[in-house]
């Protein structure tokens, strides 16, 4: 196993080489992805690979998102500290962790409570507490803490919902997702300014379905992990 300063030196290597060479330039991310520890959001047999440029299994068939897509949708939703953030998908809660950093407050729903109880530990034993993780269907949002500046989707959906645009803060909230099939889906970023709404593609990816409502049916199956 790598030490502590092993991994700082595999995290620094990270920001640099997978996501400013690519183009995120984002002070505020970069900063907090070169010390957010995103090894003790993995599994234990796959902690010497967190720091490469790929998503990796976190059981219960989910994954832990790429570092590049992660650092490219926090960019997007140019995240202020005075923000309340609607996080759908808690998953290892690396993703969490990185709102409550550049975040006020941070509500994040997870339907496989295993995952959020442990996201929830981790994310507290980093001594962020400016979260609550709520356990069920996040398809349909938090309609009791709406309106959010941020939200953030991070598995698919087959539609924008339209449920999650009304949870949006209506003087310019942005909600980023990934829309599509099982398969194949386009990130898009919603703006909201009223009542109006606009939607950007910005490019193509390939996350877990999300299970729900407004998502798919649980007999779905996740795509595999790529190796
Ligand atoms: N951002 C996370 C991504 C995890 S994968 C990370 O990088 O670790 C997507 C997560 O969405 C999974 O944990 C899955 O259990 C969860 N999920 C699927 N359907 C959901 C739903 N309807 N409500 C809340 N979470 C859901």
């Amino acid at each position: 196993m790598p030490t502590s300063k092993e991994y700082g030196r595999l995290r620094k290597r990270m920001v640099a080489e997978q996501l400013r060479e690519r183009g995120i330039s984002d002070r505020r991310v970069l900063d907090a992805m070169a010390v957010l520890p995103r090894h003790q959001f993995v599994p234990k047999e796959f902690q010497k690979h967190a720091y490469e440029d790929r998503p990796l299994p976190i059981g219960e068939e989910q994954t832990i998102s790429q570092p590049y897509i992660v650092a490219f949708m926090t960019e997007r939703l140019r995240l202020k500290q005075h923000h309340s953030v609607l996080e759908i998908g808690t998953g290892s809660g690396y993703q969490t962790a990185l709102l409550c950093h550049l975040a006020q407050y941070v509500f994040s729903m997870e339907r496989v409570s295993r995952l959020a109880e442990q996201a929830g530990r981790r994310i507290g034993d980093l001594g962020y507490n400016n979260l609550d993780i709520h356990v069920g269907d996040g398809s349909q949002g938090l309609p009791d803490q709406a309106l959010f500046d941020r939200i953030i989707v991070t598995a698919a959906v087959p539609r924008l919902p339209s449920v999650l645009c009304s949870q949006l803060d209506e003087r310019g909230g942005l909600m980023i997702l990934p829309v599509g099939d099982e398969d194949l889906q386009e990130l898009k970023l919603v703006a909201r300014r009223g009542d109006r709404y606009t939607s950007r593609t910005l490019l193509r990816c390939r996350f877990v379905p999300l299970i729900g409502r407004y998502g798919f049916d649980s007999d779905v199956k996740s795509p595999p992990t790529i190796f």
